[in-house]
């Protein structure tokens, strides 16, 4: 059975497969799934045709970079399905499982770290969709200015750059000053650079001004934060502590889902889950996997 044949069958959830049921008796919000926030402009136009010949028009955006297709009749739902499946596009992000993970620009913003769309696009073809306990959100930021606001999901990722101060070499011209926004770094009376650490970032940036070759690349790589939430409880995640190679990811996210897989109860969010069987049991899992690395 397609999945479009799954829509039809009465006994399945419309809303499993990116089917929303509207407030006006009869109509469907058609959910599509834009891997990474990215659509093709031929797949960008064939959303707006339905739209307009199913619906009323147009197009919503959801916060999680997905598109929605409001008022369309029940009648209308398979046909539109076909549609996006055959242009390469599906309907879904909704239900107890990974939902539509979230990256932001970082591939092509000047700030990102590393390329975020891929790694969005790889952990997506890996565990979209994957069953769990409850809905599951993961998020991807480029960098230490966090425009996905990665703490607030169930899983954030974040680029990270720390840099090392080589005394010796600094002229205390104040390059890396100006440009550190987290106001880490600061120069005495004496024209001595202080560095402030508690308010560092890791962005990396005073990495590249320094014209004197006086802060090196200590480490770099990308940090999670596990079990954040937003919505009805607004809880920022834990952070893991501790910076891993971009490559790590899918072995960490599988961690957490098996930790998940096994002590979630049904319905249960992944940050209830962590406060009943206690934190350090999902942080001591993800830092073996670290080890083994
Ligand atoms: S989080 Fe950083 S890399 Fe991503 S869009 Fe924002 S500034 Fe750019
Ligand atoms: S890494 Fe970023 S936040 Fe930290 S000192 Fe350098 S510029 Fe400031
Ligand atoms: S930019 Fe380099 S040389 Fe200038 S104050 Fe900063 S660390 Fe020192």
């Amino acid at each position: 059975m397609s999945a479009v044949d799954d829509r039809n069958d009465s006994h399945s959830t419309p809303q499993r497969f990116g089917l929303l049921r509207q407030k006006e008796k009869g109509y469907y919000s058609v959910r599509v799934k834009a891997v990474a926030g990215n659509c093709t402009a031929p797949q960008l136009a064939l959303i707006g045709e339905l739209a307009t010949r199913y619906g009323r028009g147009y197009i919503s955006l959801t916060t999680r970079l997905n598109l929605e297709i409001p008022w369309v009749k029940i009648a209308d739902v398979p046909v539109v399905c076909a549609a996006l499946d055959e242009a390469g596009l599906s309907t879904g992000s909704t239900g107890r499982n990974v939902r539509a993970i979230v990256c932001c620009k970082g591939t092509v913003c000047p700030h990102g770290l590393y390329d975020t769309q891929e790694t969005c696009r790889e952990l997506d073809r890996i565990y979209y969709g994957k069953p769990l306990p409850a809905k599951f959100k993961i998020g991807i930021a480029g960098c230490p200015n966090n425009c996905t606001k990665a703490q607030f999901n169930d899983i954030g990722i974040m680029g990270q750059r720390v840099p090392q101060f080589e005394a010796s070499n600094c002229t205390g011209c104040g390059a890396c000053v100006v440009a550190c926004k987290a106001r880490a770094l600061l120069l005495d009376e004496d024209g001595t650079l202080l560095f402030r650490q508690s308010l560092c970032l890791n962005c990396g940036t005073c990495i590249d001004r320094c014209p004197h070759n006086a802060v090196r690349l200590l480490a770099e790589g990308v940090t999670l934060f596990i079990g954040g939430t937003a919505g009805r409880r607004v809880m920022a995640g834990l952070p893991l502590g501790m910076r891993i190679p971009l490559s790590a990811c899918p072995a960490l996210v599988e961690a957490v889902l098996v930790v998940f897989l096994q002590y979630g109860e049904p319905g249960e969010r992944f940050r209830s889950m962590m406060e009943r069987v206690g934190p350090e049991l999902v942080l001591s899992t993800i830092r073996d996997v670290v080890q083994e690395l």
